[in-house]
């Protein structure tokens, strides 16, 4: 076990035409989940290649533990990585699979290699599956295997990208809890590669939010969903995403009223926000999560009136499609069921706005 420690990576492809990691600094403590998620081509695998010692760093530095890696060749580092794809060999039998890693890099006995991979298969339930070649498995029993091989390592550092891909939703979820398991019984350090948002808030202990091959945001799941630090982060965590409404502001005594060019949206913020922004001229987005938005009564200052476009129930919750922006959704209890066309007013609480520099798009509060 170790902790991981990146600093001012860089991976540049293409002379430096591509910039796909671009400076990053990390620190991953020893036993800690984390999940790495952001867009497709935001740098995420190409971060975790250059870990496993895959792929080599521009510039920057890793740290396993207080080793300098960063020119260590892949096979001298003490990581196991689990694909997508599973990356089994067709002609080896699950028990050769698992054991192939020990044969190479391990001085093991051929009985002490088998009770190794005895055990990892165990662990994974597929002790049954030991003389069976890959393709007489399902996809579900083919990551059991990927795994049950980097576990049978015992690594300092388990790497991830995106192994549940392949699998349907269920089976999904029923391996998320596994991995999260097996990584918790054995406290190995592991960095989890996914653009499956949800997937990401779900299984790390904190999330690493790339774009463009920059740290966005690092945090545990519920801080980076409570204070994106930009508008990015808002609109990439949480689903439905983030609505976002461009606004002016105005002062009026010691707080701050935001309201949209046509009026339909009016929020007052109190003096400890006003004393934040220097300027009211400069343009602001305003940033609601759907489910922080109720029905609006006759006292509430805090609004937004507008048309239902669509009512989209999901069971407990109602969806509601508003005309306001780009895309407005209010998630609702399922006993608000406006018509189509109709106008309604919606508020929601003065701690739930979050408001973004309209340029930068950085949070203001
Ligand atoms: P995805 O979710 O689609 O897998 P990602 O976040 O893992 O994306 P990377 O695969 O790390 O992103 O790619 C980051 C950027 O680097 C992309 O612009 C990609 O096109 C580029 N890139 C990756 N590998 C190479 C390569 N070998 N040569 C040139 N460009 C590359």
């Amino acid at each position: 076990m170790a902790k991981l420690r990146l600093e001012t990576l860089r991976k540049e492809f293409d002379r430096g035409q591509i910039v796909a990691v671009d400076d990053l600094s990390l620190d991953i403590e020893d036993g800690e989940f984390v999940t790495l998620v952001g867009p497709s081509g935001c740098g995420k695998t190409t971060t975790l290649r250059m870990i496993a010692g895959l792929e080599s760093a521009t510039s920057g530095h890793i740290y396993i533990g207080d080793e300098d890696v960063t020119d260590v060749h892949a096979k001298n580092r003490d990581v196991a990585m689990v694909f997508q794809n599973y990356a089994l060999y067709p002609h080896k039998t699950v028990e050769e699979n698992m054991g192939f890693g020990l044969r190479m890099s391990t001085d093991l006995s051929k009985e002490e290699r088998h009770e190794r991979v005895y055990e990892a298969a165990e662990m994974m339930g597929i002790e049954d599956l030991l003389s069976d070649k890959p393709d007489e498995l399902s996809g579900g029993q083919k990551q059991r295997v990927a795994l049950g091989r980097a576990i049978v390592r015992e690594p300092d550092i388990f790497l991830f990208d995106e192994p549940l891909s392949n699998l349907d939703a269920k089976l999904r979820t029923t391996m998320r809890t596994e991995i999260q398991r097996i990584q918790q019984e054995l406290g190995i350090t592991s960095v989890y590669v996914t653009h499956d948002q949800e997937e990401a808030m779900t299984m790390g202990d904190r999330i690493v939010i790339l774009r463009d091959g920059e740290l966005q945001q690092m945090g545990a799941p519920t801080d980076v969903y409570d204070r994106p630090t930009n508008r990015f982060v808002g609109g990439f965590i949480g689903s439905p995403s983030m609505n976002f409404i461009d606004v002016d502001a105005t002062r009026e005594g010691g707080t701050v009223v935001l309201t949209d060019r046509d009026g339909s949206f009016s929020c007052r913020l109190p003096s400890s926000f006003a004393d934040r922004i220097r300027d009211v001229d400069g343009a602001f987005t305003v940033g609601i999560r759907p489910e922080d938005i109720f029905p609006a009564s006759e006292r509430d200052e805090n609004v937004l009136t507008t048309t239902v476009e669509v009512v989209e129930p999901i069971g407990s919750d109602n969806y509601l499609y508003l005309d306001a922006a780009e895309d407005f959704i209010a998630r609702v209890d399922s006993d608000v069921e406006p018509e189509p066309g109709e106008t309604i007013r919606v508020t929601f609480a003065e701690d739930d706005v979050h408001v973004f520099d309209g340029e930068s798009g950085g949070v203001i509060r």
